[in-house]
């Protein structure tokens, strides 16, 4: 057996193969100085091959989640935070807002997330229509787009939605364990969301998926440790089917009023080790490591923000707003804005943002 830190050296520079994927994660897994060597070579593999942070600007929903039962993790699920029909943002304010935050203030990113809950049944003409009906704004501001809350939808809509500027899919499995993930997502379809990424890469947009760290501890089964990293290291060799990726890690937020709200908040850190291995097997790729302190993510190698830099909402909610920086109304909407924070963070970490000019 290779020692942890040639395994590294290999992984640096090399394509790295599955066992010494799983070697790296169970080897950082228990141990501080690992963890930190991991955190290095993920920083220098970073700075190699993909060094500019993307930033993403969230906005929607563009329909309610109509899965039934919903997700048992999922913060839809507490009437306080609901995505009933009448907290869908209107394509016409949400291009409204979009334009206004554009004009008057200083954002820096092109990349753009339009979420919305799922729909086992629609084939997605819906999805189609409100990116039809967005107006100028995407094109005016060279805007990049990532439709999020499926599946599912045809290849006919998919290659629509290409023709109207979306560049990407956001799908997520969460995790390669059926069991685990119908324990958690009964009223889901892993396969079908399988078969959307699959679809989304023929039609030739992007593919955004997500690995929810801790979701085997969510259940009753007691998954062994060993199976637990070996499904993310799976999981992150099976995203490299995707021609054009995006990978965010995150993982469980007991929030009030979710069903597993009883459940503990996933170690911070376990999420960190498994960004920073998803770094060093894809490379070039935009990685998301959403921890709750953006400091630590990017010193594990991450180079993207989806959730945490601008979010444009209808109703301001504590919970989400209490961290911002500061809320501005833009059209009839809301700008929650983390924005400061994360230029900071990028600033003295000594990177760089994608923006337009890449
Ligand atoms: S599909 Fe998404 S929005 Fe719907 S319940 Fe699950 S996590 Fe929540």
């Amino acid at each position: 057996m290779m020692k942890f830190k040639e395994i590294l050296k290999i992984a640096k520079k090399e394509e790295v193969t599955k066992e010494e994927a799983y070697e790296i994660l169970k080897g950082a897994w228990f141990s501080l100085e690992r963890t930190l060597e991991l955190f290095r070579i993920a920083c220098e593999v970073r700075a190699e091959h993909n060094d500019h942070v993307a930033l993403y600007v969230c906005g929607g929903p563009h329909r309610e989640c109509r899965l039934d039962p919903l997700c048992k993790y999922c913060w839809v699920n507490n009437p306080g935070f609901k995505w009933g029909k009448e907290d869908i943002v209107s394509p016409e304010k949400l291009d409204r807002a979009l334009d206004e935050l554009y004009s008057k203030y200083n954002v820096q990113t092109p990349y753009v997330l339009i979420g919305g809950g799922s729909d086992l049944k629609s084939d997605g003409k819906e999805i189609v229509d409100y990116v039809d009906n967005l107006g100028e704004t995407i094109r005016k501001h060279g805007l990049q787009l990532t439709i999020t809350g499926l599946p599912y939808i045809s290849l006919e809509n998919l290659e629509k939605l290409k023709d109207l500027g979306v560049r990407e899919i956001g799908c997520p499995f969460e995790t390669l364990d059926r069991e685990v993930f119908y324990d958690v997502k009964p009223g889901d379809s892993l396969e079908r969301r399988i078969e959307q990424a699959k679809l989304a890469d023929k039609a030739g947009l992007g593919f955004y998926g997500a690995l929810m760290i801790g979701i085997h501890d969510l259940t009753e089964r007691q998954t062994p440790l060993d199976s637990v990293l070996k499904d993310y290291v799976e999981h992150l060799f099976m995203l490299k089917n995707f021609e054009k990726l995006s990978v965010c890690i995150y993982s469980f937020m007991p929030l009030p009023g979710v069903p597993l709200a009883d459940k503990h908040k996933t170690l911070q850190l376990e999420v960190a080790k498994v960004g920073a291995l998803a770094r060093l097997i894809h490379k070039d790729v935009n990685i998301d490591i959403s921890t709750n302190d953006l400091g630590l993510s990017l010193m594990a190698g991450a180079n993207m923000v989806t959730w945490q830099y601008i979010s444009l909402q209808q109703e301001v909610r504590q919970w989400w707003s209490a961290s911002a920086s500061k809320v501005l109304p833009v059209g009839s909407i809301y700008a929650i804005i983390f924005q400061e924070n994360v230029l900071r963070h990028i600033e003295r970490l000594g990177l760089k943002i994608k923006t337009w000019k890449r």
